[in-house]
């Protein structure tokens, strides 16, 4: 599934290609890509005449500013648009086009079909599901050590679903968690309100480092991921751990595991990463003994 990095990526790309056009008509062939109204026919005919102003993202939602309208599109799996002039053969797989009036179209095209789309009225789309709960974006300048510790740093679950889940902070993935904690030296299966200052502090500079560094390198094309002009990122190749099981780590040339975190795949060096149970245990025994 796309990130942060990736999703930015495709919203940087799809600026440059959509901004200022028209859009004539759109075809929709596959409805339950369309969340919102719920009858393509609806969603459709709403957006014929409207004009792109811009592409903005929040989390890993595109939202597609129209004159009077909001589009808000998330990718899901394989999601990805291109845009394609109008007489271009139309690949399989292709769900939802727009038309637009100076012979061009943006073409949706997913295989796996989780793709979704919502259509709003100018700022309703921030007050309702599904952007209406999300989390604060890593790479404002809202999202401070301070308020990265007022959301998560008294949680007591596991530190990699807390960074997974969307209501706390959003745009973080499987990939850019592992790389985070990893770059933090923080064992994924720690328990939050366990970690020390100096480990929140590391774990922010690690999130908002991998995430800049990502997004400079226009995202990671991991299996068939594509970005909206249809080049390759390049973050993959500085990938420090996601997808690097067997192989030795960069830090410390110990070995990376993979196991399974909170139902999630996820990639550890278990040398830079330890697990602080044996000097916890013994703290709790000093503790008993007072
Ligand atoms: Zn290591």
């Amino acid at each position: 599934m796309p990130e942060l990095p990736e999703v930015e990526t495709v919203r940087r790309t799809l600026n440059e290609l959509i901004a200022g056009k028209q859009i004539e008509r759109v075809t929709v062939t596959l409805p339950r890509i369309i969340q919102k109204p719920q009858e393509p026919e609806i969603f459709a005919a709403a957006l014929a005449g409207h004009t792109i102003q811009s592409v903005e993202r929040r989390g890993k939602f595109l939202r597609i500013i129209l004159d009077g309208l909001v589009l808000v599109s998330h990718l899901r799996m394989e999601g990805r648009y291109g845009v394609y002039k109008q007489d271009e053969a139309v690949e399989l797989h292709t769900h939802v086009r727009f038309h637009f009036v100076d012979g061009t179209e943006l073409r949706y095209k997913d295989v796996r079909q989780f793709g979704t789309m919502h259509l709003f009225a100018p700022g309703e789309d921030l007050t309702l599901p599904p952007l209406n709960k999300l989390g604060i974006e890593p790479l404002d300048e809202a999202f401070t050590l301070q308020a990265f510790k007022k959301e998560v740093a008294h949680r007591t679950t596991k530190i990699k679903p807390l960074l997974l889940n969307q209501e706390y902070i959003v745009g973080l993935g499987n990939i850019y968690v592992d790389e985070a904690l990893f770059s933090a030296g923080i064992h994924p299966e720690r328990t939050a309100n366990t970690l020390k200052a100096a480990d929140w502090s590391r774990l922010y500079d690690a999130i908002r480092a991998t995430l800049s560094r990502a997004v400079d390198a226009g995202g990671s094309s991991i299996k068939s991921y594509v970005n909206g002009q249809g080049e390759m990122g390049m973050f993959q190749h500085e990938l420090l751990i996601y997808g690097r099981e067997k192989e030795l780590c960069r830090s410390c040339g110990g070995p990376i595991t993979k196991t399974v975190v909170g139902g999630r795949g996820t990639h550890i060096c278990l040398r830079c990463q330890p697990l602080p149970k044996l000097r916890t245990k013994a703290k709790q025994v000093r503790q008993s003994a007072k």
